[in-house]
């Protein structure tokens, strides 16, 4: 039979892998809770019109990236998201959420995108993205910043840079686009052909092209902050003031568009060289339109989005900590017999917060206490426990440390374990 695969670009996680997944989550949880964020769960498949709509039609996502399906039933359009934002402000219109003032919401999981797959880009991929709905100061996007930057330095990335420009409103944006779109007619011979078809659609989106052939061409066009009005100015120049105050280093790159259509005013990147072309760790902006864009009352928002497999990247060659569950201890059972009294033990001392691997028999063979010692040591864990059978006796178990040879082998009685079950947890 032809062997079965993971769809290509969609990826396992395995232990001990994961372990580092898990890690990057709790510490995102600790640092939302401190800067009160709360946790939002969207469904993975939302209606299509919804990512259409909210993302924009022009967009690399909408036109060439989208997993789309209909619905067994109805043939309702249906697709796996491939951002969150479109389904929390989905969500936040269908329940209502900013009846009583703006609401900060994080949220983790996989997003879907037909990309080709290479380092640091998948199909399934995992984000952890923060949003601030409805807030329309500048000091939400500077909240939003630095709780990303204080997430750098909380898992000990270094070489994250910030860049930041503001795409201003519709209107400041109406005559830049103008003054683009004659500059790149001048030069339509250097035009590429994704360039050239969005030239009259969504030049702006030109601006952020991978062709290093036409980088010399989008330098030299017309810059969007020049077209800014003084209210955009000012949301900008608070913002720039909030994190020079706060000690976070930026610079201005007047060609950072962002790929969806929903943003205006602050966007941001946090980009990094030690990854190759796949550079974006983190990317955010503010999109005041998007509630009236999907059909709601307006009401303005911000947020940023991380790529989890960018971030671990960079902590793992910042060089990560020691990630891994750890183990506290191993039990030898030498007799099937035991068994029974073994297992109650041992759940007595998870109840008390020790981990514990319990010996498995092959069949009602336990295996000699050599092979079981040799388990014991590769587990990691850093005591054995053995129920031996003069043990067993005698209600007893032994307890012997496998890392450090300075502490001495103890022998405790089972009755007592809540006297001594403390002394096996590497926390205590
Ligand atoms: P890129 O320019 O690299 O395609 P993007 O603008 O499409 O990025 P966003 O949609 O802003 O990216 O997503 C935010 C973050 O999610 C990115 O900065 C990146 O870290 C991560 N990301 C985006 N697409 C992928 C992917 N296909 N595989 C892995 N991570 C991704
Ligand atoms: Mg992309």
């Amino acid at each position: 039979m032809e062997k079965l695969t993971a769809v290509k670009g969609m990826n396992d996680v395995l232990p001990p892998d994961s372990a580092a997944v898990e890690w990057l989550e709790a510490k995102v949880r600790a640092l939302m809770a401190r800067y009160a964020y709360r946790n939002i769960r969207t469904p993975i498949v939302e209606r299509t019109p919804l990512f259409v709509r909210g993302l924009g039609e022009v967009t690399d996502i909408v036109e060439k990236e989208m997993y789309c399906f209909e619905d067994r039933l109805n043939g309702d359009p249906l697709t796996l998201r491939p951002e969150a934002t479109a389904g929390v402000v989905r969500a936040a219109l269908e329940h209502n959420l900013l009846y009583d003032g703006g609401k900060r919401l994080y949220y983790m999981g996989p997003m879907f995108r037909h990309e080709r797959p290479q380092k640091g880009r998948y199909r399934q991929f995992d984000q952890i993205g923060a949003e601030a709905l409805g807030f329309a100061g500048p000091e939400v996007d500077a909240e939003l910043i630095l709780m990303a930057h204080a997430l750098w330095q909380e898992i000990g990335l270094v070489d994250v840079r910030l860049e930041l420009n503001s795409l201003g409103q519709a209107h400041e944006r109406l005559e830049h686009r103008k003054a683009l779109i004659a500059h790149l007619e001048q030069h339509a011979e250097l035009l590429d052909e994704d360039a050239r078809r969005r030239l009259h659609s969504n030049p702006l989106r030109i601006l952020d092209t991978k062709n290093p052939a036409m980088q010399p061409l989008v330098e030299a066009a017309p810059k969007l902050l020049d077209f800014l009005g003084a209210e955009s100015l000012a949301h900008f120049n608070t913002l720039t003031e909030i994190l020079k105050a706060n000690g976070v280093a930026y610079t201005v790159n007047p060609r950072l568009v962002r790929g969806m259509d929903y943003y205006n005013l602050t966007v941001f990147e946090f980009t990094t060289d030690r990854l190759g072309s796949q550079g974006t760790v983190c990317a955010g902006g503010r999109y005041d339109y998007l509630f009236e864009q999907l059909g709601g009352k307006p009401a303005p928002a911000v947020g940023w989005a991380l790529g989890v497999d960018r971030v671990l990247a960079l902590a793992r060659g910042a060089g990560l900590p020691d990630v891994g569950p750890g183990l506290d201890a191993y039990a030898i059972v030498t007799d099937a017999a035991a068994l029974p009294l073994v297992l109650s033990t041992l759940q007595a001392l998870r109840a008390a917060g020790v981990s514990v691997q319990m010996h498995t028999s092959t069949g009602d063979v336990m295996g000699s206490m050599k092979s079981q010692f040799k388990r014991a040591d590769a587990s990691g864990a850093r005591f054995a426990l053995i129920f031996g059978s003069d043990e067993i006796k005698a209600q007893q178990l032994t307890v012997k440390p496998l890392r450090d040879a300075n502490v001495s082998q103890q022998q405790h009685a089972l009755a007592d374990l809540a006297s001594w079950a403390g002394t096996l947890q590497s926390h205590a």
